[in-house]
């Protein structure tokens, strides 16, 4: 007979360990399944080890660009890619251990193997059957790889975590967070490294005064960028290194690609058609507000859902709150995915909250916005001969200048912006904002002090 549970939640990740243990915090008797490794995405091939070979960057530049104008005679005498490899595995490995212990702490079942439906309250993992009266489908994402001649020869970002030696040359092909962070991370450990897009720049989706400040500081410190490149073809060379080709006619040798063009749903793997849930043409699962598909007893959280915003605190917090709604008698409990703070770790780091200058005036109107802007050389670099730009603003709607919108790129963004998020969530204007008394010498005082 199957085994029972109030709660099941399929993926390891962000989404259903964050929800399996709410719940379990709630009496809830729980069965997590995952098939590879706990912690999915974020743990073990996104945020952390991505943020971790950020890290290793910074520290590159630290020596390579700013340490000898603070008077230090660095003598760096190489880098060892496998070293940082093997401190950044030891590290997801204690991370590994720490979840084993909340987990087996709340009483939460592990299955590890991968769940397919038998209907629409029972799903079966290495052959043994198990039902719940719920079931939480967290089954993320995976790298797309575009369909032409040659793309097997380039690897993704999960391949990029695979790479025990630094490649000496390598091309990324995208435009999201994943290429800029990996081409960034790339080439400032040294990397000869080119970044193509296939439109006019990266990041499209960020505020115009971003996108200018991320392309001047590329075209000064790198990765080289190439616009309107969309690949054609992968040529395989007898030594071994690849060519690209691009539909405008140009072609560029290097000895490693890297596809980072966009992820994709993994519903077509579970056997969704057994349980009657509605997905979108390209697999993501229809969901209500409350993360209720149209099948009773069956939820989606995370990367996954229509509609929703592929990030980690993301999935968290839509998983807590469902288990809340769900568990802790909590009928209104729903994840709010307005004024979503969020960071690229490219080089400087970017940070962004609400909408973009163009997306407000569209809102809003022209005449109902209006935008204050700080640019100014990060104090860290400013007193070397590597000046890099700080670039702010903030945008704001109505005659009460409510802050619709809030941008940054430079040094520390990353670390400036999260605090501004509780003040935009609270419906800050721009006189509260001005409210504060500012922390010098600091960037973020900048938010507070525009005119
Ligand atoms: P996932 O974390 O992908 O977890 C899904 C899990 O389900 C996986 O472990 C998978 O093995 C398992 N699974 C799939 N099918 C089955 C099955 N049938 N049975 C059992 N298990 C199954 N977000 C940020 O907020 N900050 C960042 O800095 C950041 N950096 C990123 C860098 C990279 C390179 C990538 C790829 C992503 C990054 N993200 C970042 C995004 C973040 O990782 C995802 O948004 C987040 O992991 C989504 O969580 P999830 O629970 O939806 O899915
Ligand atoms: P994104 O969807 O962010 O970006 C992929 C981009 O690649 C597209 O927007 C498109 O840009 C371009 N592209 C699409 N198809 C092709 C093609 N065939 N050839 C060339 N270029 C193409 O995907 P990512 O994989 O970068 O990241 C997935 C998500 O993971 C992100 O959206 C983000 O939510 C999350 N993430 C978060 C991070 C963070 O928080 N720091 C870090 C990494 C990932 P265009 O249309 O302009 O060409």
């Amino acid at each position: 007979m199957a085994k029972h549970f109030d709660y099941i939640c399929i993926g390891g990740g962000s989404g259903g360990i964050a929800s399996a243990n709410r719940a379990a915090m709630y009496g809830a008797k729980v069965a997590l399944v995952e098939a590879k490794a706990l912690g999915g995405t974020c743990v073990n091939v996104g945020c952390v080890p991505k943020k971790v070979m950020w890290h290793g960057a910074q520290i590159a530049e630290a020596m390579h660009l700013y340490a000898k104008d603070y008077g230090f005679d660095v003598d760096v005498k190489g880098f060892n890619w496998s070293k940082l490899v093997e401190s950044r595995e030891a590290y997801i490995g204690r991370i590994h251990k720490a979840y084993d212990n909340v987990l087996g702490n709340n009483k939460i079942e592990v299955i590890n193997g991968f769940a397919t439906f038998v209907n629409a309250n029972t799903i079966e993992v290495n052959g043994e059957q198990y039902t719940a009266d719920h079931i939480l489908i967290a089954v993320g994402g995976e790298p797309t790889i575009p369909n032409i001649p040659g793309a097997e020869h380039g690897i993704d970002s999960n391949g990029f975590f695979e790479l025990n030696e630094q490649p000496k040359r390598t091309a990324v092909i995208g435009a999201g967070y994943i290429a800029v962070e990996i081409a960034g991370v790339l080439s400032a450990l040294g990397t000869d490294t080119h970044l193509f897009v296939r439109k006019e720049s990266p990041l499209r989706s960020f505020d115009p005064m971003i996108i200018e400040t991320l392309v001047e500081v590329m075209d000064a410190e790198g990765p080289t960028l190439h616009t309107h490149s969309v690949p054609k073809e992968v040529v395989k060379e007898a030594d071994g290194t690849f060519t690209m080709h691009f539909e405008n006619g140009e072609s560029h040798n290097t000895d490693l690609i890297i596809w980072a063009i966009g992820r994709h749903p993994t519903t077509d793997k579970i056997n969704l058609a057994a349980t009657g849930v509605e997905t979108t043409d390209r697999g993501y699962i229809k969901v209500d507000e409350y993360q209720q598909t149209n099948v009773p007893g069956i939820y989606c959280v995370g990367d996954i859902m229509e509609g929703g915003i592929e990030l980690t605190p993301v999935a968290v917090k839509a998983g807590r709150q469902l288990s809340e709604r769900l568990f802790n008698n909590k009928p209104e409990a729903k994840m709010d995915y307005k004024l979503v703070p969020t960071v690229v770790f490219s080089h400087p780091p970017i940070g962004t909250i609400g909408l973009t200058e163009p997306e407000a005036i569209a809102q809003y109107g022209e005449d109902n916005i209006k935008v204050y802007k700080s640019g100014f050389t990060a104090m860290y670099t400013a007193v070397t001969q590597h000046r890099q730009p700080c670039k702010m603003k903030l945008v704001c709607a109505g005659p009460e200048e409510t802050v619709v919108g809030l941008h940054g790129i430079g040094f520390t963004v990353d670390e400036m912006i999260q605090g501004f998020g509780v003040a935009m969530k609270m419906g800050a204007t721009k006189a509260d904002f001005d409210s504060v008394v500012a922390i010098h010498p600091t960037g973020s005082e900048e938010f507070v002090t525009m005119r």
